[in-house]
């Protein structure tokens, strides 16, 4: 994880307030990268493997990843966690951004997406879940799915190791 530090570039922002480092633009790819190590972090810590990029022009404003089992959060999924680690922006920024995140969104990720109005939506995988993306596409939202062999192995291997905090996570009994 990177360490918490000051900052004042106005660079990208993790959950400890740190620059997310590198610099320089990044494409759908790359952010999606930035997004599975966020994931892969999360999973080491305990958590579930969900990390999301926030995207404006190429610059990567914000990461995150699902913190439910390390802050005892019902709310910070992989994107939600992102959005508030981007923190306050104007309507203007929410209005050029993509979203990229390792896992289709879930209905609450989905209504974050459609509250700030953001306009494109880049999925890792939709294979072991399928969220919001017809919502999205039908309220005018360009959805592209990676369909990521590695994302979709990530969750799963996930899923069998631990099937009631998954359930969990998604709002399902066990
Ligand atoms: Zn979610």
């Amino acid at each position: 994880m990177i360490a918490a530090m000051e900052t004042d570039d106005g660079g990208a922002r993790t959950h400890d307030g740190g620059p997310v480092g590198g610099g320089g633009h990044v494409g759908d790819a790359g952010a999606l990268a930035l997004a599975v190590a966020e994931a892969r972090a999360g999973r080491a810590e305990g958590g579930i493997p969900i990390g999301a990029a926030l995207v404006v022009d190429g610059e990567v404003l914000a990461v995150g990843r699902n913190r439910r089992v390390q802050d005892g959060s019902a709310i910070r999924h992989g994107e939600t966690d992102c959005l508030e680690n981007a923190g306050r922006l104007p309507a203007r920024v929410y209005a050029r951004a993509t979203m990229v995140t390792t896992l289709s969104p879930c209905d609450m990720c989905t209504g974050a997406i459609l509250l700030y109005n953001i306009p494109r939506v880049v999925i890792g995988e939709n294979r072991t879940f399928y969220g919001g993306e017809d919502l999205l596409r039908a309220r005018g939202v360009e959805v592209v799915v990676v369909d990521d062999a590695g994302c979709a192995a990530m969750m799963r291997e996930f899923i069998a190791e631990e099937p009631g905090l998954w359930n969990e996570d998604i709002g399902e009994q066990d």
